[in-house]
C-alpha cells in the first residue's frame, strides 16, 4: 500500500506500530476460522486512545475499512478482514490501569489478556468472572466486542454483566468517554449496546470491569456417565432441585479420548461415555451441602463414579482439561470446526440427539463440549480442510444444526457470535424489520459501514433498508413502477 496518508501512519506510529511486509501480514488473515482466510493490506498497532484516534481520523478521512483485533482467538470470523483494508490491532494497549479495591472495578486497556486481569488482582482476593476458555490469550476488548461467555458464566452472567464503563474510538476519530460516572448511567444504554457489536460500532480502547471478591472456598467435582442421555438429565435435575453451581460442564466421549491423549489429560476415565464437571463456591458450609446435593443427583441419574477434587492442583488439573479441549482436538484431526448453538436447556437431551445423526449421516467425527447450565453447545467437527468434499460436509452440518436450534426455540450463538460464518443464517432467525433495525442502529455508530464491514447483518437486508428510507419518488426505477 503506498500513498502520503501510509507515510503519515508511520510517522504517527513508528517502526513498531505498523506492519507491511506481506509474510509478516500472514497471521492476521484470519481468526480461529481458518476456513475463512483475507490478508489485510496493513496493520497498526496504536498504544493509546489517542493514537487510535488520529489513526481512525486518517482512516476516517481517506475512507479505509478498518477492522479491530484482539488476539484474533474469534471462532465466527470476526477479525477477519474480509474487504482487504486496515487491522487495528491492540495487541499493544494491555495495560491495567488502576485496581479500586473499594469500588471493586479494575480500568485496563482493551488489548489485556483476560486472565492477566485476575491475576493483577488476585493479592486483593478479587477476580474477574468470565473465563472463556481461551481467556489464556483472548483480550478484553474481544471479550466485550464478542460479549463473550464461559464455564462460570452459569453463576455470574456473560461478559455484559461484567462492563461498567467504556472508552471507544468512533469511526472518524471522535472519542466516547462513557467509563464516568459508573452509577446509574442516565440515557440510553450505550455500553450495553456497544457490548457485543462485534467490532462495527467502533474500537473500545479502555474498560471498566466488576471485580468479584473471592469465594470462601471452591470444590470441583466430576461425575462420570454410561451415556450422555443420562449426564443431560443430571443437569436438569440439579436445577430443578435448585442446586447452584457456578459451572456446569458436560464431554462427551470423543472429547474424553482426545484430552486425554493430549497435554491437557486431566485424569477423566477413558471408558466414560460422558462425563460432568462442576464447581461449587461459597462458605464451607454452603458449598458442602450443594456439592453433597448434586453428587445424589448423579447417582440418582445412574453416575457409575463420582470424585471431588483433593488438591488444588487436582481441581487445576480437571479444569484443564475442558478448558484446553479444543486444542486437544488435534489429536482427532488437522482441524476444527467449533459449532455454538444456544437452546433452552430443557431441549438439550433432543438436541445432542440430533447433532449425533446429523455428523452420523454425514460420515463426519462430532466431539461435543457444553456449557450444560447456559444450553449452550458445542458440537465440535474433526476435519482436514485439504479435502473439499470433507469441508462441504461439515458446513452442511452447521448449517442443519443451527436450523434445528432455531426449530426449538434456541438461538445461532451462545457467546461465539455471528461474525462472517453465520451472517447468512441471521435471515433464518430474524425477520426483515428486526434486521432493518439493526442496520439502522449500526449506522447510527458508524455511517459508511467501513468499521469490521461485511459481518453479522447481511448486505441485502442493508441495502434494502437504505432502499426504505429513501422517498419512494426518489427510488431508482421509481418511473418503472408507478
Ligand atoms: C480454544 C478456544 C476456546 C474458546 N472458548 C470460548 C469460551 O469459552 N467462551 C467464549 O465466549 N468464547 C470462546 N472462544 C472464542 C474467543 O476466544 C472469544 O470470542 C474472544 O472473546 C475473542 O477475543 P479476541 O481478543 O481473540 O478477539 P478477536 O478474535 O481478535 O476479535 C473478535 C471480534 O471482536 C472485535 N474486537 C476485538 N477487539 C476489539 C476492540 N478493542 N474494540 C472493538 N472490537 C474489537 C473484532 O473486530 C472481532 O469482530 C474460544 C476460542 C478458542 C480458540
Amino acid at each position: 500500500m503506498q500513498g502520503a496518508w501510509i507515510a503519515e501512519l508511520r510517522e504517527l506510529l513508528g517502526p513498531r506500530g505498523i506492519v507491511e511486509d506481506p509474510t509478516k501480514l500472514f497471521p492476521y488473515e484470519a481468526d480461529g476460522i481458518v476456513l475463512l482466510r483475507r490478508r489485510p493490506e496493513i496493520v497498526l498497532l496504536p498504544r493509546t486512545t489517542e493514537e487510535v484516534s488520529r489513526v481512525l481520523r486518517i482512516l476516517h478521512r481517506e475512507r479505509v475499512p478498518v477492522v479491530a483485533r484482539g488476539a484474533g482467538t474469534g471462532l465466527s470470523g470476526g477479525a477477519t478482514p474480509v474487504d482487504g483494508g486496515v487491522v487495528l490491532s491492540l495487541a499493544r494497549m494491555r495495560d491495567v490501569l488502576a485496581i479500586d479495591t473499594v469500588d471493586r472495578v479494575a480500568r485496563v486497556q482493551a488489548g489485556l489478556v483476560n486472565v492477566d486481569l485476575s491475576l493483577a488482582c488476585a493479592k486483593h482476593s478479587l477476580f474477574y468472572a468470565p473465563d472463556p476458555s481461551s481467556q489464556q490469550a483472548c483480550t478484553l476488548g474481544g471479550n466485550v466486542a464478542e460479549n463473550s461467555g464461559g464455564p462460570h458464566c452459569f453463576r455470574y452472567g456473560n461478559t455484559t454483566q461484567h462492563v461498567l464503563g467504556l472508552v471507544i474510538v468512533l469511526e472518524d476519530g471522535t472519542v466516547l468517554d462513557l467509563s464516568e460516572p459508573r452509577v446509574d448511567p442516565l440515557g440510553f444504554d450505550l455500553i450495553g449496546l456497544f457490548v457485543g457489536s462485534e467490532g462495527m460500532f467502533g474500537v473500545a480502547t479502555e474498560l471498566v470491569l466488576k471485580l468479584m471478591p473471592k469465594p470462601e472456598t471452591t470444590e470441583t467435582l466430576l461425575a462420570i456417565f454410561e451415556s450422555l442421555d443420562a449426564a443431560c438429565d443430571a443437569v436438569s435435575d440439579l436445577i430443578r432441585a435448585r442446586h447452584e453451581p457456578s459451572a456446569i460442564e458436560i464431554l462427551d466421549k470423543l472429547t474424553i479420548e482426545a484430552v486425554e491423549a493430549s497435554v491437557y489429560a486431566a485424569g477423566y476415565p477413558r471408558t466414560a461415555e460422558a462425563v460432568l464437571l462442576c464447581d461449587v463456591e461459597g462458605t464451607r458450609v454452603e458449598v458442602a451441602n450443594t456439592v453433597a446435593g448434586i453428587l445424589e443427583v448423579a447417582r440418582a441419574r445412574g453416575a457409575i463414579e463420582t470424585r471431588t477434587a483433593k488438591s488444588e492442583l487436582e481441581r487445576k488439573q480437571l479444569w484443564a482439561g475442558r478448558k484446553g479441549a479444543f486444542g486437544a482436538m488435534g489429536r482427532i484431526a488437522p482441524d476444527l470446526y467449533v459449532a455454538d448453538v444456544c437452546v433452552p436447556r430443557t431441549r438439550l437431551r433432543e438436541l445432542v440427539g440430533h447433532t449425533t445423526r446429523i455428523a452420523r449421516e454425514r460420515n463426519l467425527k462430532l466431539a461435543t463440549v457444553f456449557h450444560a447450565g447456559d444450553g449452550n453447545l458445542h458440537p465440535n467437527i474433526a476435519y482436514d480442510r485439504r479435502d473439499p468434499e470433507e469441508v462441504k460436509r461439515v458446513l452442511e452440518a452447521g448449517d442443519e444444526i443451527m436450523r434445528l436450534c432455531i426449530e426449538y426455540g434456541g438461538s445461532l450463538s451462545g457467546e461465539h457470535g455471528i461474525g462472517l460464518e453465520k451472517m447468512k443464517a441471521m435471515e433464518w432467525l430474524f425477520t426483515r424489520d428486526d434486521l432493518a433495525t439493526m442496520c439502522r442502529v449500526r449506522e447510527a455508530w458508524d455511517p459508511d459501514r467501513r468499521m469490521n464491514p461485511g459481518k453479522l447483518i447481511p448486505m441485502r437486508a442493508c441495502l434494502e433498508t437504505k432502499q426504505a428510507l429513501v422517498r419512494p419518488e426518489e427510488r431508482p426505477h421509481a418511473e418503472a413502477h408507478r
